[in-house]
């Protein structure tokens, strides 16, 4: 029994469809790591899942209840957390004030500023520390641990690495292996192959707005991935991918 399901999901910015006739399944305590190239369609898609972006087709189910026409604030309280590419933080406020508006919205659970302290530490010293004020590092910390502070049944984190150096990248994810060890259920955007591979139980590639790969990444390589990446020929997951065959790498930047 998946605990979310998209279904057929299309999604458009105007005439333009990022996400085209997408399904995916994501069960308790599993990690899927969605990857593709720039303008693929990923944040379009967990956007859509999140309630931000109105979908123009398909379903999203969550736990079997359609949120397909759920408002964003509706699926906080019902389950559905996401980290927005860039944090969105609110600036002017602390660490911790941020951390207490999202408790406030979300659902009854284990989260609060002291366990989101002992999965973030770094946070411990900036906790009265306005979030303008932060590190990249810091403040991906904090995006997190709003998101945890709903309590979220599903948590979709959307390129939790963009711009931060590479010791805060290696911070955020040791933190993010904890979580995932103790059983949360997480679909991220990751551009860096190497890690989504270090985090994921599957893998999916987007191309064009279409999952042109998808399967368990212990059954995968980083060659099936990177030529589907770029939709280079067909991809051999579980999901039976199929490359487009066009040269979607070019301008985009290495995974
Ligand atoms: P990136 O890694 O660059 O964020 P992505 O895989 O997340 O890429 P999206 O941001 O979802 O891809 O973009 C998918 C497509 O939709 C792209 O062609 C992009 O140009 C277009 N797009 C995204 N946001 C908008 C918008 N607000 N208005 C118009 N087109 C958009």
């Amino acid at each position: 029994m998946s605990l979310l399901t998209i279904d057929r999901l299309e999604a458009r910015h105007g005439l333009l469809t990022a996400v085209r006739e997408v399904s995916l399944a994501l069960k308790e305590g599993e990690t899927l790591a969605l990857v593709g190239a720039n303008g693929a369609g990923k944040t379009t898609l967990m956007r859509a899942i999140a309630g931000a972006h109105k979908p123009a087709g398909g379903r999203i189910l969550l736990d079997s209840t359609d949120v397909t026409h759920t408002p964003a604030h509706r699926r906080v309280a019902m389950g559905i957390a996401l980290v927005p590419e860039g944090r969105r933080l609110f600036p002017g406020m602390t660490v911790e004030e941020n951390l207490l508006v999202a408790g406030a919205v979300g659902r009854p659970g284990p989260w609060r500023v002291e366990t989101v302290l002992d999965a973030f530490p770094m946070l411990k010293k900036r906790l009265k520390a306005r979030a303008g004020t932060l590190s990249g590092g810091e403040q991906q910390a904090t995006a997190i641990g709003r998101a945890l502070m709903t309590n979220p049944l599903v948590l979709l984190l959307d390129e939790v690495s963009l711009g931060l150096a590479p010791i805060a990248v290696d911070q955020v994810y040791h933190s993010l292996a904890g979580l995932i060890g103790s059983g949360t259920t997480i679909l991220l955007v990751e551009q860096d192959l190497a890690r989504a591979f270090g985090v994921a139980t599957r893998i999916a590639c987007m191309l064009e707005g279409r999952i042109v790969l998808e399967g368990l990444a212990q059954d995968m390589t980083r060659e099936q991935v990177t030529a589907a990446y770029f939709g280079l020929g067909r991809g051999n997951g579980s999901g039976g991918g199929q490359g487009s065959g066009q040269d979607g790498g070019k301008g985009h930047h290495q995974p």
